[in-house]
């Protein structure tokens, strides 16, 4: 027989979970893809404010602030840059200057943002012809240096900013490049991975070939939940991207 302390005890139960699901709902940044250029910018956006991981090429920051702007009135927080290449930091400074958000980037990285540089030592397949293109690209889009405010180190919390989020080195692609680590599981990898024509490990450019094996095996044994590339909108396929081989030429370095 149910009585009606039992029934008073389920709804408190209920409520519980009611209020569990909503305050882990709460927390939890949802997550917008932003065709910005070359690159996919993310827009996280919290209770309120956005976080931006990357900033797209030289030239996008209307088009990136028309999109947060239809989302939502939030203001910008911080302009977080995966690493020092043209088509991922290429409107980093302008966003600053149309929001005030500061722009973070790690320490090795840094130098590079700050003369404006994209390193790109070693190539692979259509990588050797981007490398071929790049002045020319470059001198195109006009790309500028940026000063960072913020430097990041590995394993730093960006907690204190509003962000759940942890920042994970994964160098090779450069020497600074990082995944953003949300703490309900989702990694944004920046150029850790190529995602066209087909999912792979980075193969076009790198600083460091087995740097980015290291990297790639790091981030898969933190079993993301789900797996953003610094190019494509969509999450990448978990368990090909679990299963994913590094890519190791056979050259004296
Ligand atoms: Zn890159």
């Amino acid at each position: 027989m149910i009585t009606s302390r039992t029934r008073y005890n389920f709804v408190l139960i209920l409520l519980a979970v009611a209020l569990m699901v909503h305050y882990v709902n709460a927390s939890e940044p949802k997550i917008h893809g932003i065709k910005a250029g070359m690159s996919t910018a993310f827009a996280l956006e919290t209770d309120s404010a956005f976080f931006l991981i990357d900033a797209g090429s030289p030239g996008q920051e209307r088009g990136i602030m028309r999109k947060l702007k239809k989302i939502a009135s939030k203001p910008l927080k911080l302009i977080i840059l995966t690493h020092s290449h043209f088509d991922h930091f290429g409107s980093a400074g302008k966003l600053r200057e149309l929001t005030g958000a500061p722009i973070t980037i790690s320490a090795p990285d840094s130098q590079a943002l700050v003369e404006g540089r994209t390193d790109i030592p070693l190539t692979h397949s259509w990588g050797r012809v981007g490398k071929v293109l790049q002045p020319v690209v470059e001198a195109i889009l006009r790309v500028r240096p940026v000063i960072p405010d913020i430097i990041l180190h590995d394993g730093d919390s960006l907690d204190s900013y509003g962000l759940p989020a942890t920042v994970v080195f994964t160098p090779g692609h450069t020497p600074g490049a990082i995944t953003i680590f949300l703490r309900e599981g989702t990694a944004f990898v920046g150029d850790l991975i190529v995602v066209h024509p087909s999912l792979k490990a980075q193969n076009y450019y790198a600083t460091d070939w087995r740097d980015i094996a290291l990297s790639l095996k790091k981030i898969q044994m933190l079993n993301p939940t789900v797996i953003y590339s610094g190019h494509s909108q969509k999450p990448v396929d978990r368990d090909g991207f679990l299963h994913l081989s590094p890519f190791l030429p056979a050259v004296k370095q």
